[in-house]
């Protein structure tokens, strides 16, 4: 980018240049030969005429931005000649400045554009009278068909050199290239200008036959306006979303095109490309209807414009689908990443509902994640599918994640057969009192015996199942197992708790309680022996729907269980409000409390609040016994472990129950 510098040098010589020719101007002009013969009304409507063209410009629009265009050009140049170069410029240096004290523009732009309109208008005068063979500052004599070409170019000469002064601020401005800006609008500024001109010319040739002819000018500059007007609105229609007013995926590919562009012909790095998806968006539109959907994405909308920087285009691709162009690398564009989902951290309001709405975020820069347009696209589309399977908000690309997720995409497509051709399984990791180690549950855990890959484990194929929907069918299969397999447990005289792990997603599905009570009928158990496992970030992914649900299982009797609980953030009181019956520790704290004193003291603390509580406690990842013998001395504890068993078969677990219950009954014969 240009030093500040040379900004300040150029617009001081501008300045300078610029008020010397007005100085020149104004004394060069006689003033009084010119009063004796000046035609005052056709003049004095040219006056009106320029200054209005100024004050109210034409928007003309490109497919970047929208452009206004002073159309105060044609008049000026008509005043060259019918009223000599000193009225001229008096009277576009008056529109120019009604402009700037309409606008409040800083006094330093005003004497910039007092300056370089001077040297404008006088370097059209000029070209005039050169051309024409007329003396610049004589008395106005009107203008002869033969002088209509120099005319024309003297105007050419005029808008050029006002085009060419301005560009060069922007150019030093931006760091663009001069080049790069006058490119920019060189079309829309020819064809705008042409017409303009030859409108100038005619007002100069009619201005001798009075004021009526040049009243009749006035419907083609109005025409022009109203053309310009509604070819505006139909760029803009074409190039934006409807509902709710941002750029559209055309214009994004265009702005990404642009910013490429200059960032290469700066040599910096960028521009980066932030691809932002809301997370089950279909569920509020589910949940709420339409309308409130379009609500929630006009709201989302406006707090991504208000977190983007200035200098970035927030655009919406469709659906709940969102992108933002960075002028920045790869650290700016993080950033922006960042403060965009941060934006969406408070709670949406729509009527009287607080909604939450979560988004994930894709992240590609050029150079680094490639140089086109396409591409760049492509990877950030990539980096957000990653961000979604692996639950973190924000994602930035990286090429291993392309053969992931060739991987994973193909693994979604087998999931979808699995399905259908009972390749998943459940198997029953067992939970007991750890006082008297009697199993008092099971939790049930879903594996896939992959046709070629072998045992696929939840990890993987979980987040898979959640992205893409399929966890509800997911769910009710493994539901459906569990409810069946402890229906036979109990046909065979074993009462035990069967815990099933529900994902996030199912605490928004309203149905839900209904769907679940359904399946215990057909299985004819009880839903008191139902134990749903759902983790805090689940809850607070949409706690009012999670807490609706929550409360319509437990009316049924289900028991609610908070799963890996310590590794999300939600304080125990707040839980405890929402009515939960079990806290299961989660193993990251468990497995650790014989080294680490501060795991053993969390895990204390929090097993005997839960407790006072009223909540039953499970404490998960047991792998050896003297965690287990620790565990027992801190109160009435469940434990899970592969210390006291792994996930395994029915029949496994049920032999475990049979020795079990034939220990216990040799115990009682022999009179324990
Ligand atoms: P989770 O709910 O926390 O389940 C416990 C996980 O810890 C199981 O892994 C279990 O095998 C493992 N585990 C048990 N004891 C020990 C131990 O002593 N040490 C260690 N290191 N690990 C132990 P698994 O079966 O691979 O399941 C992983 C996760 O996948 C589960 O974590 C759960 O979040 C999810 N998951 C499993 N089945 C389902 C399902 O049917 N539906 C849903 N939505 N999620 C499921
Ligand atoms: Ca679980
Ligand atoms: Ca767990």
């Amino acid at each position: 980018m240009a030093p500040p510098v040379l900004l300040a040098a150029y617009l001081a010589a501008i300045c300078t240049l610029g008020f010397v020719a007005l100085i020149y101007v104004l004394t060069s002009t006689q003033w009084t030969a010119i009063a004796d013969e000046l035609l005052w009304w056709p003049v004095m409507f040219l006056a009106v005429a320029a200054i209005a063209g100024e004050v109210k410009p034409l928007v003309v629009t490109s497919r970047s931005e929208e452009r206004t265009l002073s159309t105060s050009a044609p008049f000026v140049l008509a005043l060259i000649v019918v009223a000599g170069v000193g009225v001229a410029i008096v009277v576009q240096i008056i529109a120019s400045l009604s402009d700037d004290v309409l606008h409040r523009r800083q006094l330093k732009k005003s004497l910039f554009n007092t300056a370089q309109y001077a040297l404008s208008v006088l370097s059209g005068a000029a070209t005039y009278s050169w051309l024409a063979g007329v003396p610049i500052f004589g008395s106005p004599l009107g203008v002869e068909p033969g002088d209509i070409l120099p005319l024309m170019v003297g105007g050419i000469v005029m808008v050029a050199v006002n085009w060419v002064l301005v560009a060069v601020v922007v150019t030093l401005a931006s760091g663009q290239t001069l080049w790069t800006v006058l490119r920019g609008d060189f079309r829309e500024f020819l064809v705008t200008n042409a017409v303009l001109l030859c409108v100038g010319g005619i007002a100069a040739i009619v201005t001798g036959d009075g004021v009526g002819a040049l009243v009749l000018l006035a419907a083609p500059v109005l025409a022009a306006h109203l053309f310009a007007a509604a070819s505006a609105r139909h760029a803009h229609d074409a190039t934006h979303d409807a509902l709710t007013g941002l750029g559209n995926r055309g214009q994004a590919n265009y702005e990404l095109g642009g910013a490429l562009q200059n960032a290469r012909q700066s040599d910096s790095d960028g521009p980066g490309f932030v691809f932002l998806d809301l997370d089950h968006f279909k569920d509020f539109n589910d949940a709420l209807g339409h309308p409130v959907g379009d609500r929630i994405l006009c709201k989302v909308a406006e707090r991504l414009v208000d977190a983007a920087p200035e200098n970035s285009s927030v655009h919406r691709l469709g659906g709940d689908e969102f992108a933002v162009v960075v002028r920045g690398g790869v650290d700016e564009s993080e950033q922006v990443a960042r403060d965009l989902v941060a934006s969406l951290d408070a709670p949406i309001k729509v009527d009287d509902l607080e909604l939450l709405v979560r988004v994930s975020a894709g992240v590609a820069a050029a150079p680094m994640h490639g140089t086109d347009v396409e591409t760049l696209m492509k990877n950030s589309d990539i980096a957000l599918y990653r961000a979604k399977v692996e639950r973190d908000q924000i994602s930035v690309y990286s090429p291993e994640f392309d053969v992931n997720s060739a991987e994973r995409l193909q693994l979604l497509v087998d999931l979808r057969t699995a399905l259908d051709s009972r390749q998943l399984e459940v198997v029953y990791q067992p939970q007991f009192n750890l006082a008297d180690r009697r199993m008092v549950g099971v939790e049930a855990l879903v594996r896939w015996n992959h046709p070629t890959r072998g045992t696929v484990y939840p990890d993987e194929f979980i987040p898979l199942a959640e992205s893409s929907g399929l966890i509800f069918p997911l769910t009710a299969f493994v539901l459906d197992e569990a409810l069946g397999q402890l229906a036979r447990w109990r046909a065979s005289g074993h009462f035990l708790r069967m815990a099933v792990n529900l994902s996030a997603r199912h605490l928004s599905d309203l149905a839900l309680p209904d769907r679940v009570a359904e399946v215990a009928e057909r299985h004819g158990v009880s839903l008191g022996s139902l134990v749903l496992e759902v983790t805090e970030t689940g809850i607070l992914s949409d706690p009012v729907r999670a807490d609706l649900v929550i409360r319509a299982l437990r009316e049924r009797g289900v028991a609610i269980a908070i799963d890996d609980y310590g590794t999300g953030n939600a304080s125990l009181s707040y839980l405890k409000r929402l009515e939960i019956d079990e806290l299961k520790v989660d193993r990251s704290f468990v497995s650790n409390i014989g080294d680490d004193h501060q795991d053993l003291v969390i895990v204390r603390s929090t097993i005997a609040l839960a407790l006072a509580l009223g909540l039953r406690v499970v404490a998960e990842g047991i792998e050896d016994e003297s965690t287990a013998v620790a565990l027992q001395e801190l109160g009435r504890v469940v434990g899970q472990g592969y210390h006291l068993g792994r996930p395994t078969t029915p029949d496994v677990i049920e032999a475990v129950l049979d020795a079990e219950r034939q220990a216990s009954a040799s115990h009682k014969t022999a009179g324990y």
